[in-house]
């Protein structure tokens, strides 16, 4: 329906607006639409692909398992399309986002060019006033968030940024054409995954690449291989046992924790074990063992074991020593690479520690640091994302008594949640992936079909029931942001500053927003909340508001 306000701007009514054309948006308007909602999808590419869309940078690739990489919730799906390698490249995933977004006829759904930039709750109507930068007006009963985890960059605020004549990128902002690096001085700032992703690629192609780094980090050999077309065949047959087993696993994929504390071997023993999970590649190091996260004893004998291989594999001892980490290894998002450290061989590449001499200036030729000056024809900021509430953030999005959901998160200090999807005080949205969930912690594709299939289970419950108004509890919330807390403290992820902690981010206050019980009990817990009558939310029927 379209109705014309007094400036002449019409307002379009639909069920309900998802915001989002990634892995989320993609699945939730699928869903919807099947149900016979009238969905609106806003994105602010042009094309579909979320994270895959914009995350171009050479070497991009995913870090789970391809076969694992997807959705599950169709078989059809799942068997018509091939992954070519363990950890294939960006353009074949967003290849395969396109193939979905094509085969289910998704694209009439979604606006491109489009971003959301506010939406608020009218208590009047119980529905969301939704806004665009196009000028578009939506009323929408359901205001559903895809805006991904990591998907505001944290470009870095440092002097004379604007000077630069070169060539100057963000990994999450990649263009659309090749960059090329032949003959040109590349300096990377960062080596979170995004840069120990590129920096192997980069350093083939330029002539010399700088790397400024200012905190190590632990990687471990992806041992990307191309699949068999028996590998393959056989994934497919097992699709139902592929799928059960990601449903119910820790992180979301076909991978099993090891049963043994890490302290339950000998130095030999724990030695050959881990040599065995290196050959393997991907996160055979990061769950080897039951308690790594949690013991401190143990973990430290894996962080060692994993700078003993930098050392081996580094050549030159004082870059060997500059690059080794002194967190508790895999409480920053544990990294697999192609020749990370090798590169580092490379006669072209070299090693700057900005933590001990800091970058003090871009300057027109490249950048300056305490101990001189670096001539360069590019810099790429591999300097990561205002993670899990920054792209939210960037809406302004106010439900009851118009107040700001950044406002009553504290700018992040105090996210609370109901189950990492919905807030109290702010009725019928639902936020797909959102804080307090696992999701970052595992394999996003299982995190999101999980949240869509409980979102879309809880949007049919509500219209079958003619229910209006669905909203978390505060005392639930309360509960759940307490519950998370402590689950995080228990372990040994908030020892470490990294941005699951909002620490990368200047002026961001500090937390752990992230339910890190494991994907399978998460699901149980949601589960259970649907079955008992969605336990923890008011369900109001709103019969005395009007809605047009
Ligand atoms: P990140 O892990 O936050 O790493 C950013 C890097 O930039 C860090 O080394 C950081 O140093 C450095 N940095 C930031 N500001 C700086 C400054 N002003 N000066 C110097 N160095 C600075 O970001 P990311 O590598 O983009 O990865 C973010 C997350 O995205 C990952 O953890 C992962 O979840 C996801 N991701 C996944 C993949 C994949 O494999 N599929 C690929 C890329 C990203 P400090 O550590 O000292 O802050």
């Amino acid at each position: 329906m379209r109705i014309t306000n007094e400036h002449q701007v019409e307002t379009v009514h639909v069920d309900a607006v998802v915001i989002g054309a990634g892995f989320s948006g993609l699945y939730m308007l699928y869903r919807l639409r099947e149900a016979g909602l009238s969905t609106k999808v806003y994105e602010t590419g042009d094309g579909v692909g979320g994270t895959w869309y914009w995350n171009r940078y050479p070497g991009a690739r995913c870090d789970s398992e391809s076969i694992c990489y997807n959705y599950t919730f169709s078989e059809e799906l799942y068997k018509e399309w091939s992954w070519s390698s363990r950890f294939p490249e960006q353009p074949e995933i967003l290849k395969y986002l396109n193939f979905v977004a094509d085969k289910f006829d998704l694209r009439p759904g979604i606006q491109f060019n489009t971003r959301v930039t506010s939406a608020s709750f009218d208590e009047e109507t119980n529905r969301w006033d939704i806004k665009t930068d196009q000028g578009d007006q939506v009323s929408a009963k359901y205001f559903i968030t895809g805006v991904g985890c990591i998907s505001t960059a944290n470009i870095p605020n440092i002097k004379g940024m604007d000077n630069f004549e070169g060539e100057l990128y963000h990994t999450g902002h990649w263009p659309h054409e090749k960059v090329d690096f032949t003959g040109k001085r590349v300096g990377v700032v960062g080596t979170g995954s995004s840069g120990i992703q590129s920096i192997p690629v980069i350093a083939k192609e330029a002539k010399h690449l700088t790397v400024f780094q200012r905190t190590p980090q632990y990687s471990v050999p992806a041992k990307n291989h191309p699949y068999t077309a028996e590998f393959l065949e056989k994934s497919k047959e097992n699709y139902h046992s592929m799928r059960e087993l990601m449903r119910n696993s820790v992180g979301g994929m076909a991978l099993k924790y090891g049963e043994n504390s890490v302290l339950d071997h000998t130095p030999e023993q724990r030695r050959e074990f881990l040599e065995a999970a290196w050959e393997k590649g991907g996160w055979a190091v990061l769950s080897a063992y039951n308690d790594l996260l949690t013991n401190e004893e143990g973990n430290l004998l894996v962080a060692e074991f994993v700078r003993s291989k930098i050392r081996e594999i580094v050549k030159d001892p004082e870059t060997a020593e500059k690059l080794l980490p002194d967190h508790y290894y895999g409480t920053k998002r544990a990294i697999i690479d192609t020749d990370y450290f090798e590169t580092y061989n490379r006669e072209n590449v070299r090693l700057v520690d900005v933590k001990k001499a800091r970058i003090e200036e871009i300057t027109s030729n490249g950048i300056r640091t305490e101990d001189g000056e670096y001539e360069l024809d590019v810099i790429v900021f591999a300097t990561g994302f205002d993670g899990m509430t920054g792209s939210l953030f960037k809406i302004d999005i106010r439900g009851r008594d118009n107040v700001a959901l950044k406002e009553k998160w504290e700018n992040g200090a105090k996210t609370k949640t109901y189950l990492g999807l919905t807030t109290a005080g702010f009725p019928n949205l639902f936020m797909l992936t959102g804080p307090e969930s696992p999701s970052v912690l595992g394999n996003m594709p299982a995190a999101i079909e999980q949240h869509v299939e409980w979102v879309m289970d809880c949007i049919e419950h509500l219209r079958n029931n003619e229910i209006e108004v669905f909203e978390a509890k505060t005392e639930s919330e309360e509960k759940w942001s307490q519950h998370c807390r402590e689950l995080a403290d228990s372990t040994l992820y908030t020892k470490t500053e990294s941005w699951y902690t909002g620490a990368n981010i200047e002026g961001k206050a500090k937390g752990f927003p992230i339910y890190v019980g494991g994907y399978n009990v998460y699901r149980k817990i949601c589960d259970d909340v649907a079955i008992n009558g969605y336990d923890g939310f008011t369900l109001d029927s709103g019969k005395a508001n009007k809605v047009i």
